[in-house]
């Protein structure tokens, strides 16, 4: 059963989610540093919905979940943030629409925050799939790699498919930007930045969420991390040796 069913329905054998969780949860919600910045009323015009790609393709609508937030309606905002919420593209056609110039895209990623926050099962179900993308994303910097693009890993693609058999090996070769010639990963990141990137996903507390939602990623990024601090520490090792001579 969906936590969803927990929040409000009067049928559910299990405990509705207490009152104070709910108030917990919204007060994240609005305490976040740019709910001021995204929300400033709503007309509930639905200019929003209009124009919102998501609101075509699911049972999504970017003025619901204003509405929600500016209503206060607890149990709605927590129903919203099992499902709903993950349904955005974070594409802000809405933000450069609305009239109160208000950013329901920004209100999502706040929530979506505050789903990982609270360990919500949504946000570890919505996760699970990107194990391997969220790995390559926190340890290089980059999102894909082209030998991650396969007939296996893309079946939606239908009869395009076929393309992923080209010789990437030899067409990235062609390239004539250095960076870009290894499938291993979009383009070339050096050493430095990586640890570098790590860094800064350490000191944002974007580990902590990760360990949150998926502790044995964060032990794998962990483990590719520290091997790359070691092999940094001594690369810049040797560069001292090598001054000293
Ligand atoms: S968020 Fe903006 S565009 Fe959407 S319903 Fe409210 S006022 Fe209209
Ligand atoms: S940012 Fe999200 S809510 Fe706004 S238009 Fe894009 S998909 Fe819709």
């Amino acid at each position: 059963m969906s936590q969803a069913a927990l929040a409000g329905d009067p049928f559910s054998e299990a405990p509705a989610v207490p009152r104070e969780k709910l108030e917990e949860i919204f007060d994240d919600i609005k305490g976040h540093i740019l709910y001021d910045h995204e929300l400033h009323g709503c007309l509930n015009c639905g200019i929003c919905t209009a124009t919102c790609p998501s609101a075509h393709y699911y049972d999504y609508s970017p003025r619901e979940i204003v509405q929600l937030l500016w209503t206060e309606n607890l149990e709605g905002i927590h129903d919203a943030m099992q499902e709903k919420i993950w349904a955005c593209a974070q594409c802000y056609t809405c933000a450069a629409r609305c009239p109160f110039e208000n950013s329901p895209g920004g209100l999502v990623m706040i929530m979506r925050e505050v789903a990982i926050k609270h360990e919500m099962e949504s946000a570890k179900q919505v996760l699970r799939p990107f194990s391997r993308v969220l790995l390559k994303v926190i340890s290089t910097g980059n999102q894909l790699a082209p030998n991650m693009i396969t007939r296996e890993a893309f079946p939606d693609w239908g009869p395009n498919v076929s393309k992923v058999d080209a010789p990437l090996n030899i067409l990235r070769k062609a390239i004539p930007v250095p960076t870009l010639h290894t499938i291993d990963t979009a383009w070339v990141v050096n050493l430095k930045t990586s640890v570098e990137l790590y860094t800064i996903w350490e000191a944002t507390g974007v580990l902590d969420q990760l360990e949150s939602v998926d502790e044995n990623l964060f032990d794998v990024v962990t483990d590719v991390m520290d091997e790359k601090r070691e092999e940094y520490q001594d690369w810049l090792d040797d560069q001292d040796e090598d001054d000293d001579a």
